[in-house]
């Protein structure tokens, strides 16, 4: 792959190589349609796969990215796209498609109470971040959310404003959020911009009326000073690969005022200058320079580099009284450390691809990204294997959670349930009277029994009818506590329905058993294997103490079971006599 290519460099590069098949491919799928601004609907795509090609990602997620609404909103079959491009590419679509399926929205306040309903949106939101890493298997599947989410920020204005506002929360809370964990300042910064004008208009205006003037001055002083500072660097033979200007995002500046009592007289990093070096000890040389040249505010010198931050940023930061008297934001860093806190976990790729700096980054990035202890595990393990390509493809699998599931209704809310939960768990976990009157479900469309395995990123709709009552039967599938008790809890009342009829309920077992080790487990086996529930199990002595008497409740009534049971049941070892009667 060329390093810094764009897609039609690419193609014209490879005429039949994957990206360009890719761009045929979704091209064609397109085809005939358009977005919501008029424009044609590929055009997405392709800013998409370009976007990931500016991150210098590999080839089969650039060609993943192209091909990420084929599945979804072209109705292509993911085995076509299996057979056209392989598992990789089509796995990638995949987990793209399923994180669609996800919907962040605010939970409506029920009381009014703001800090209480803060707190449970962050908790919402934590897990929400979670369940898009669960869900994606792979970290490249975040990476072409991220991009496709960026490409869908830049478009935002053509969606309604109702749409608009929805998406620019679930952009801020969940993916810039999600960005910046993984380390990709860039991306995380410019998804906050984007979704701050509509999720706050009007601080936002505010803040152009503000800053705008201030940032032009600031960037006219910087500039003006750029040749002075390179200069003294060069003087002290430190030849730096660039020097930028940056002015500050207007969404971290927001955030930084809400700290700042809204006084920007008290935000001094307006602008900073960026300055980058070759080799770490330079970073320290050229700080000593600037020291030495222009006076440093106290206090105001981070050295990031020894101490990183959390997120695993890294650079030297300084205050000094520059030329005029004014104060001067500096930060310096390696080429290295920039693109790390610029494109984060992302960055690696470039660094694998580049063959150098690998195992430094890799064992860095373990130490020091602290997030879920999941997630450090897997950066261990990147660490330990940098030099091995194909390990370092494996290693962006995300495997934790591997107890939990997470399925999805079909309005886009997240279920959180343990691994080989059924429908019926699902069901009772939306909502008690939605299990209790389920009739059976759809698992991503299609029919499915209410005993069928979920997996992650299943959308599951429940089938109701009003006025159906559980089955005892869920109880052999149920697998939460949540459904299970509402199971026994909604039996309980038809049983005490079907008593005032006085209709038997249950049937009770009662054995005769010369006791063993693993007898209550042959027998529950049983009782099992006929799809019957247990309600309770009793042993009690019997006279001559060589016997024991068993009672089994049963949630039967069906007398040609019982007789079953009571046939099978006598071929259990120990078991030596065995009636039954319906309660
Ligand atoms: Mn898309």
């Amino acid at each position: 792959m060329i390093m810094g290519a764009t897609i039609k460099e690419l193609i014209k590069k490879e005429p039949n190589g994957l990206i360009a098949r890719a761009y045929a491919f979704a091209e064609k799928a397109h085809a005939g349609q358009k977005r919501k601004s008029g424009e044609p609907y590929f055009k997405h795509p392709l800013a998409t796969g370009e976007v990931l090609q500016s991150w210098h990602l590999d080839e089969a997620t650039v060609a993943a990215g192209i091909l990420h609404d084929t599945v979804e909103d072209t109705g292509v079959p993911l085995d076509t796209v299996k057979k056209e491009f392989g598992t990789e590419v089509a796995s990638l679509v995949d987990g793209v498609t399923k994180l669609g399926h996800i919907k962040y929205r605010e939970t409506p306040a029920k009381d009014g109470g703001k800090n209480d309903k803060d707190g449970a949106e962050e908790l919402k939101a934590e897990n929400l971040r979670k369940m898009v890493l669960a869900l994606s298997q792979d970290l490249r599947v975040v990476f072409i959310k991220l991009a496709d989410r960026l490409h869908n920020m830049q478009t935002l204005s053509s969606l309604p404003a109702a749409k608009q506002k929805r998406i620019a929360l679930e952009t801020d809370e969940i993916y810039a959020s999600l960005a910046y964990r993984l380390g990709m300042h860039n991306v995380s910064g410019e998804l906050q911009d984007l979704a701050l004008p509509y999720l706050h208009p009007r601080e936002y205006e505010w803040l152009l009326s503000i800053a705008k003037e201030r940032f032009a001055e600031r960037e006219k002083y910087l500039e003006k000073i750029k040749p002075q500072v390179k200069k003294v660097l060069e003087e002290h033979d430190i030849h730096p690969l660039d020097i930028e200007i940056r002015a500050k995002r207007y969404s971290s500046l927001y955030k930084k005022l809400l700290k700042r009592d809204m006084d920007i007289e008290r935000v001094h990093d307006l602008v900073a200058m960026r300055i980058i070096v070759a080799t770490l000890p330079e970073c320290y040389a050229a700080l000593g320079v600037i020291h030495e040249a222009w006076p440093p505010l106290p206090h105001r010198i981070k050295d990031y580099i020894a101490m990183p931050k959390p997120n695993a940023y890294r650079s030297l930061h300084t205050t000094v009284i520059g030329p005029e008297g004014k104060r001067v934001e500096i930060q310096i860093r390696t080429k290295e450390m920039h693109d790390e806190n610029e494109y984060g976990v992302a960055a690696h790729w470039l660094y694998k691809q580049k063959q150098e700096g690998a195992a430094v980054s890799g064992k860095k990035l373990a130490q020091e990204i602290a997030w879920v202890q999941q997630l450090k595990n897997w950066q261990e393990h990147f660490a330990g294997n940098a030099d091995d390509p194909e390990e370092f493809v494996r290693a962006m699998k995300i495997n934790f959670f591997t107890d939990r599931i997470f399925a999805v209704t079909p309005r886009g809310d997240v279920i959180d349930l343990p691994a080989g939960s059924t429908p019926i768990d699902f069901a009772y976990h939306v909502h008690s009277e939605i299990g209790n009157s389920a009739t059976g479900a759809k698992v991503n469309g299609v029919i499915s029994t209410l005993d069928h395995v979920l997996k992650s990123g299943d959308v599951v709709e429940i089938i109701t009818q009003k006025g159906k009552k559980p089955s005892e039967d869920w109880l052999r599938f149920a697998k939460t506590t949540i459904a299970r008790d509402h199971i026994r809890m909604a039996l309980r009342k038809k049983n005490t329905f079907a008593r005032s009829l006085s209709l038997p309920t249950h049937a009770e077992l009662r054995m005769t058993v010369e006791d063993r080790v693993g007898l209550i487990k042959d027998i529950s086996g049983a009782i099992a294997e006929l799809r019957i529930g247990i309600i309770s199990f009793h042993t009690e002595p019997a006279t001559g103490k060589t016997y024991h008497i068993n009672k089994v409740e049963i949630a039967s009534t069906d007398k040609k079971k019982i007789e079953k049971l009571a046939e099978k049941m006598r071929g259990v070892k120990g078991v030596k006599e065995i009636s039954y009667r319906l309660l």
